[in-house]
């Protein structure tokens, strides 16, 4: 049982949140900035939209039918808490855990990267992790156990931000001290820290952040750069500098899916002990991102499945409106989208039954590493293969206002319509197509599926240098050039 005070926040009675409840625990002291202002979330036109698409999802897991696949008691509270905070210990827990991560990502068409599911999975990780924390310190053990019980038990909604600022990359913390967040004070009750995180994806819309990778820490060994620990949002000191917002009042995925990126500026940070899980221990923390990131990881895969699903969905009505699904270029084009779903299909299938122990007694997915090491090629060729069967329509539809005026009516019925399909159906989906692979929104997304894993070339690099069969491969290509048979 946790040992740390469940206090609950503004609106909750405890477990999964309402939607009404979530947005209520946001209105709080933090400082979000955005296009130059300080902003309350919970109220300004630029959040609100997706504000409420998080907290129709909220109210999703409570839906009679589908409580039973989200939520499950607490086996220390009793209160009804997310699936998504499930540390599973055999394979029910897990096959439920995934039909719950397959709920959340489905029902966001797969368009938001950092649904709360993500970083609950990672906070499974830290719980996962304890021993080997606690071999480096005892209390950052129990820490770690104590903050896994304290999100479940709140259903906390987490952003995380591992990165450091872009500032100088041939540079390293030596030189620069503010290329890094830092432990710039300890005291027995806590550590304060300095520095910035780019990038925070969810940050406004989170209720803390966990912070445990800092890549400076990965070019030279100063243990003041090693710091893994959790802070609300609305910790004085710590502002969240979003990037302008895409909410453009045009009804499209931009407001309903924008799920915000920010940096984090923590100013002499104080945190308190308990939220303190490693100090210094470099080798610990390169040990434990992999540990930490097992869950999410996998979960995130599920996540791009469901968003593979809907450009295969999207592309497939494109053609169909236009009158060129037969043509066998295009078939050809939806043939190789769909040869993406199902390799992600059956890679999170491959990936499951390759689960195994954890040394804490949990039940880990295998290791995603393949489909991240392509998942960024199969998005940008999928919004590719959007564009070439869009063509000229992805910007050539009218507006809901065009649809809207009588005397420009028929001339769109007439001349804007598709095969057998009416103008306004037909700019719907092609709208939607744009979204997908054109504007802002959709560009953004291709950034996410590129860089959000980390550099794509380095995870290709880690997966050819861990690949468990390399040596078997090269022996056998040795043995071809050598004219042998290969009888092992
Ligand atoms: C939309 C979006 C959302 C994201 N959300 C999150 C989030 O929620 N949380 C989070 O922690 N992170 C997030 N990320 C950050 C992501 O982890 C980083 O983008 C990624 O790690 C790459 O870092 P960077 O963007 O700073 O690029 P950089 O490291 O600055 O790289 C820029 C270029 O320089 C090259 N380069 C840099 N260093 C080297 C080197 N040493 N050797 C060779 N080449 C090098 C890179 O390959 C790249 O081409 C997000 C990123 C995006 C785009």
């Amino acid at each position: 049982m946790p040992t740390d005070e469940i206090t609950l926040l503004p609106g909750s009675s405890g477990g999964a949140w309402r939607g009404n409840e979530y947005i209520a625990s946001l209105k709080d002291e933090r400082e979000v900035w955005c296009d130059g202002r300080r902003v309350d979330v919970t109220g300004d036109p630029g959040f609100r939209p997706m504000l409420s698409t998080l907290a129709g999802l909220h109210d999703a897991q409570h839906l009679p039918g589908r409580a039973d696949e989200m939520l499950h008691r607490s086996d220390t509270s009793g209160n009804l808490v997310s699936l998504s905070y499930l540390a599973p210990a055999d394979r029910d827990g897990l096959s439920r855990k995934w039909a719950n991560s397959h709920r959340w990502a489905e029902a966001s068409y797969g368009q938001l990267s950092r649904i709360p599911d993500f970083m609950s999975n990672v906070v499974v990780g830290l719980y996962d992790y304890r021993h080997e924390l606690a071999e480096v310190n005892p209390e950052f053990g129990s820490n770690a156990e104590n903050y896994y019980h304290y999100c479940r038990e709140r259903d906390l909604t987490l952003t995380h931000g591992l990165g450091d600022p872009q500032i100088d990359r041939s540079s390293t913390p030596a030189d620069r001290p503010e290329l890094g967040l830092r432990v710039v004070r300890r005291g027995a009750d806590g550590i304060v820290v300095r520095g910035a995180k780019q990038i925070a994806t969810l940050a406004p819309y989170a209720h803390e952040v966990l912070i445990y990778l800092s890549p400076a820490n990965y070019l030279r060994e100063d243990p003041s750069y090693v710091c893994w620990f959790a802070a609300p949002l609305a910790t004085p000191g710590l502002r969240v500098l979003c990037r302008r917002s895409y909410a453009d009042g045009s009804g499209g995925l931009s407001a309903r899916y924008d799920e915000q990126d920010a940096m984090l500026v923590f100013d002499d940070v104080f945190i308190p002990m308990n939220r303190v899980f490693l100090l210094d221990d470099s080798q610990a923390a390169v040990r434990g991102f992999g540990e930490l990131n097992k869950w999410s990881l996998y979960t995130g895969q599920v996540r791009y499945y469901h968003r593979l699903r809907t450009m295969l969905g999207v592309a497939s009505l494109l053609a169909q409106a236009i009158g060129v699904d037969k043509f066998r270029q295009v078939t050809d084009l939806l043939g190789e989208l769909t040869s993406y779903v199902e390799i992600v299909r059956l890679g999170l299938a491959a990936i499951d039954a390759e689960c195994r122990p954890t040394p804490s007694g949990l039940l880990a997915p295998g290791s995603t590493g393949a489909l991240d090491a392509v998942a960024g090629r199969f998005s940008t060729r999928g919004s590719e293969i959007i564009r070439q069967i869009g063509a000229s329509g992805l910007i050539m539809q009218p507006s809901d206002a065009d649809l809207g005026t009588s005397e420009l009516r028929a001339v769109l019925d007439t001349y804007m319509c598709g095969r057998e399909m009416g103008a306004e159906e037909k700019s719907r989906i092609f709208r939607l197509a744009a979204d997908l692979a054109v504007d802002r929104f959709g560009m953004r997304q291709e950034l996410y599926e590129t860089w959000n894993r980390g550099d794509p070339a380095r995870v290709r690099s880690m997966l050819h240098a861990r690949y468990p069969d390399l040596q078997r491969c090269e022996t056998q290509a040795r043995n071809l050039a050598e004219g042998r048979n290969d009888t092992t």
